[in-house]
């Protein structure tokens, strides 16, 4: 750190990503990537030609992509913000709606508490209920910026879209945030609320449930009003934020809706296949309506599994946070690398017993 950076970033912690191995030797199960390609129409659009118009601007509005996804969704293109990734929309959101304070869970995603600290929200964490799940009353008039993943994460939880609707309604006067990265593996959607509360941001991403996680595509729907503030952010900040390419295989995956939609059946069914075996195996595992299980063992630490997994070139994600120190949250693969990870699991036990 050099001696000229502002004195209210030198304290700053920021996120630190899952590994990305640069050999591919790996099964990850430790980003929540799918395990899939994107649909063969998406790949397909990645012409020769389209790298030859690389030499031109993208079009900050993002017009046709926005009209795709309005029409997907049943919402005015005025309702739909696209950005370089959700974190994007996330990190708006805390810079503009942040003045009072923000209010999320203790556990969630960790880029909130990030977030919070670039833009000097102070920030309050309410403590999940024992199972996990989120009490819905400590959310009531706050005051404050609410922020909730959900389904959450690492749990895999999700909160029903009454509860998220009560939330709403006693808290009028701020926004809150609800942040559906993971909901296409079997949460609800509140995104239909949009037309009744003004303080609600819904956002969304390409990167779990359509493959595109190197494309870096995320968006948000809500009320004209808030999007036109994260429009005003973006023109501030970088208005070409989005590359002409992930435009493009924007527009093909919306298109090719079917082929998403029969990828997270196989991501839920496999799910269920990888949730039983680890429990004949002893293992306690968290409901989970997202694509990965948030599981502890009674037999092994959540480290000294993922360094045992890590050793047979599997990864999944551990944390350090006492709360969840136990645990380890496992992305659902294909079949087969549920298979190996299952297999590689009974291994690790019978080694150490
Ligand atoms: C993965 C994830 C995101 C953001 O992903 P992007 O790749 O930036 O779109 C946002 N929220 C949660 C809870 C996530 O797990």
């Amino acid at each position: 750190m050099s001696r000229y950076l502002k004195r209210e970033y030198q304290a700053l912690e920021a996120y630190t990503p899952g590994e990305q191995p640069r050999d591919a030797a790996y099964i990850k199960l430790n980003t929540n990537e799918s395990p899939f390609p994107p649909a063969p129409a998406v790949t397909a659009a990645l012409t020769r030609r389209e790298a030859e118009l690389l030499r031109l601007y993208p079009d900050p509005t993002g017009r046709a992509l926005k009209e795709k996804l309005a029409g997907l969704y049943g919402v005015g293109a005025e309702n739909i913000y696209l950005s370089n990734g959700s974190d994007d929309i996330l990190n708006f959101a805390f810079m503009a709606y942040g003045r009072s304070g923000a209010v999320f869970p203790d556990i969630t995603y960790g880029f909130y508490a990030v977030f919070a600290g670039l833009h000097g929200v102070p920030y309050e964490e309410k403590p999940l209920n024992g199972d996990f799940t989120i009490n819905p009353e400590d959310y009531f008039n706050q005051n404050k910026l609410i922020v909730i993943a959900n389904p959450n994460a690492p749990t895999g939880l999700s909160l029903s879209v009454g509860a998220v609707e009560e939330i709403l309604r006693r808290n009028r006067d701020h926004v809150v945030m609800i942040d559906e990265a993971y909901v296409d593996f079997g949460g609800e959607s509140c995104y239909p609320l949009i037309r009744r509360y003004e303080n609600l941001l819904v956002v969304r991403t390409f990167s779990k449930s359509r493959c595109l996680a190197g494309g870096r595509l995320g968006y948000a729907i809500g009320p004209a009003e808030l999007i036109g503030d994260l429009e005003k952010i973006k023109y501030a900040t970088n208005p070409y934020d989005i590359n002409r390419l992930t435009l493009l295989l924007g527009e093909a995956t919306v298109e090719a809706e079917d082929y998403y939609r029969e990828k997270c059946g196989e991501i839920i069914r496999v799910r269920a296949q990888t949730a039983a075996r680890l429990k004949e195996l002893g293992f306690e595992v968290v409901p989970s309506d997202a694509n990965f299980l948030f599981v502890k063992s009674g037999r092994i630490g959540g480290e000294a599994l993922y360094r045992a997994l890590k050793k047979r070139r599997i990864l999944v994600r551990h944390f350090e946070k006492e709360r969840i120190r136990d645990y380890n949250r496992v992305t659902i693969g294909t079949a087969e690398q549920m298979e190996a990870f299952c297999r590689a699991v009974e291994e690790i036990l019978e080694e150490i017993t």
